[in-house]
């Protein structure tokens, strides 16, 4: 398998490295961009509106040579729906990302978007229709309002406004030291968790892409932060296509498919209502997970 640029795993770090060693987060598109461009096929083209239509056919992969990390999977998400990755560490989740956003390409099967292969997409294109809500959400040293408008940086001040208050972020910016000028660190310093994630949601509303990918926070983050992130994310998903690396099946109740992943392949698939009548591995780690939180509150 040949590894184009670092996976999602990496993401953040790379981000905050390259952004701590230039001036300026257009300076880090440029160099992205650059990067990128020499390593598309000739003749890949530019996707300019899509509705977000993804389809995965028959898709292996494998990050060494042997035995396969994604194994023959297959499914298809209409434009709007959200699809959640459920599964064990190790089972393949992230691959699926990496696979769909071109940090590596399939071994054999072939994934679509709005029916055009991803192979003969320009890198650049696709990745201007996707926006990442990670665990680890990339901020860089810069102020509040930079941070945001990393996620497009044309947008003027009162689009950086607008999307805080979408996000439900702009109440805590206005209660920080500088508002909008408020200095962040690389490492987040100053603000919480659940801060970061507002601002991290923030900047994709900014964005706005037709794909969505989201790698669900683990770390603890209080209740009424928690709701107001999930309030935004609901508010950023509406009408994307939107991937979710699921760790707490309580946030992906009204996913429109819940995919279930063990060893690289498909065990189980559907909504949560007909994965409860399956009875089988989502029943039982939701049943499991429902005993915790019980025995916890
Ligand atoms: P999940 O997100 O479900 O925890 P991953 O997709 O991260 O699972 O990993 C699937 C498998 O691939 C694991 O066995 C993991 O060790 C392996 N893996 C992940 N990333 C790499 C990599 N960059 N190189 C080699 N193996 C990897």
């Amino acid at each position: 398998a040949r590894q184009f640029t670092r996976p999602l795993n990496d993401l953040a770090n790379q981000f905050n490295t390259l952004l701590s060693a230039v001036a300026g987060a257009e300076r880090v598109f440029d160099i992205m961009d650059e990067e990128e461009e020499m390593k598309d096929e000739g003749n890949a083209v530019e996707l300019e509106k899509i509705t977000g239509d993804v389809r995965f056919s028959d898709v292996s992969f494998s990050y060494e040579e042997d035995g396969d990390t994604v194994n023959n999977v297959s499914f298809h998400a209409s434009p709007g729906e959200t699809v959640a990755f459920v599964g064990p560490t190790g089972a393949g989740k992230t691959t699926m990302i990496n696979l769909l956003s071109r940090f590596y390409d399939a071994d054999s099967g072939s994934i679509l978007i709005d029916g055009h292969e991803i192979k003969t997409i320009k890198r650049e294109s696709l990745r201007k229709h996707m926006a990442f809500v990670l665990q680890d959400s990339f901020l860089f040293h810069g102020t509040i309002r930079e941070n945001i408008r990393y996620g497009r940086l044309d947008a003027t001040d009162e689009d950086v406004v607008e999307a805080a208050k979408l996000a439900n972020a702009h109440s805590f910016i206005m209660k920080s030291a500088d508002g909008y000028d408020t200095f962040i660190d690389a490492d987040g310093g100053g603000i919480s968790q659940g801060q970061k994630q507002l601002l991290s949601i923030a900047r994709a509303i900014l964005a706005n892409p037709t794909i969505l990918i989201l790698d669900e926070a683990t770390s603890s983050i209080d209740t009424v932060t928690e709701i107001r992130i999930q309030e935004a994310l609901q508010r950023l998903m509406k009408g994307r296509t939107s991937f979710v690396i699921a760790h707490r099946l309580n946030t992906i109740q009204k996913a429109d498919q819940i995919i279930i992943l063990k060893d690289g392949e498909i065990i189980e698939r559907g909504s949560h209502t007909s994965l409860l009548r399956q009875d089988g591995f989502y029943a039982e780690l939701y049943n499991s997970q429902l005993k915790k939180e019980a025995m916890l509150g």
